[in-house]
């Protein structure tokens, strides 16, 4: 299997980068391939820009999705873009590994999201009609691969659960599990998030890294997060409601998208 780590942090000598490495090497050991997206290393430009559309003339103006359509289109999408592209259509598998930082993705890691996702590659496709919204929530470019995040955060365990202060990991990270990697086709796993960090110690890393090195070991495997598909019946078009009587008496907002019947909880 070919996997994919797009990975923000940037210090090498960070725990990220250790987690890294151990999840490379494991997932190296298994006999896949891996490439990696250091981000920072890259000096990946976060900003959408006029500079990533170079058909535009200097006093056109900027309409980022029309301009991102008409580049990728026309091939003429910046290089750092294309090489990101290839990446993803090599990988079966890709993994986002980044610190919780203000309860969300680095900004080097959105920025990477908003011009990598360009229009017509990863979002405005598929038929739109009466029956069906184009092709997105589990349909897309990305169908057929798995993704999953890596994540740290300095926050407990308990701050993150379903009566925890910071609000449910799984709700923090919808947007980006269910957004980002479900909206272009993704099936998405369950995160592996490890907790309590900042004071991570030999005996603590030992802990984590074990952990992190069985999650590689069931990736191909893992059932994925039984998100709802956007176009299976589940939701009326064009309201993008879900049908009346699914969800459960008590599901209310992100857990409604997430099949009661087949419902998988994250794994630790
Ligand atoms: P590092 O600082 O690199 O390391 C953490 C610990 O691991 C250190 O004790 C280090 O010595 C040890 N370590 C590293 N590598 C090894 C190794 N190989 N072997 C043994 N020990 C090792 N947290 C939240 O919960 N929610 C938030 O919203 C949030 N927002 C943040 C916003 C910002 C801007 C910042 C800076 C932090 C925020 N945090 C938040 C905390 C953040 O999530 C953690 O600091 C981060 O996840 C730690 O990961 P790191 O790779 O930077 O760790």
């Amino acid at each position: 299997m070919n996997v994919l780590i797009v990975f923000a942090h940037p210090e090498p000598r960070s725990l990220n980068a250790s987690l890294r490495d151990v999840a490379v090497s494991e997932l190296e050991r298994l006999g896949h391939t891996v490439q990696v997206s250091d981000l920072y290393q890259q000096k990946w430009i976060s900003e959408v820009s006029k500079a990533d559309f170079p058909h535009l003339a200097a006093d056109d103006r900027l309409r980022v999705a029309d301009a991102s359509g008409v580049a990728f289109e026309a091939g003429s999408l910046t290089d750092d873009v294309k090489n990101e592209h290839e990446k993803l259509l090599w990988a079966d598998t890709v993994i986002l590994q980044f610190p919780l930082w203000w309860y969300s993705m680095p900004a080097i890691l959105k920025g990477w999201v908003d011009r990598v996702y360009a229009y017509g590659f990863a979002y405005g496709v598929g038929e739109h009609s009466a029956r069906r919204w184009g092709d997105r929530f589990g349909e897309g470019v990305f169908a057929g691969k798995r993704a999953m995040l890596i994540v740290t955060a300095g926050g407990w365990e308990s701050h993150y659960s379903a009566r925890g202060i910071n609000g449910p990991i799984d709700d923090l990270l919808f947007p980006i599990n269910h957004g980002i990697l479900y909206y272009p086709g993704f099936s998405v796993l369950p995160p592996f998030v490890a907790y309590r960090v900042d004071k991570v110690d030999e005996e603590g890393f030992a802990s984590l890294a074990a952990a992190l090195r069985v999650r590689m070991q069931q990736i191909e495997v893992t059932p994925p997060i039984a998100y709802r598909q956007q176009n299976g019946g589940d939701y009326l078009i064009p309201g993008m409601e879900l049908r009346p009587g699914l969800g459960g008496e008590r599901a209310s907002g992100f857990a409604l998208h997430v099949d009661d019947e087949t419902k998988c909880g994250p794994l630790r």
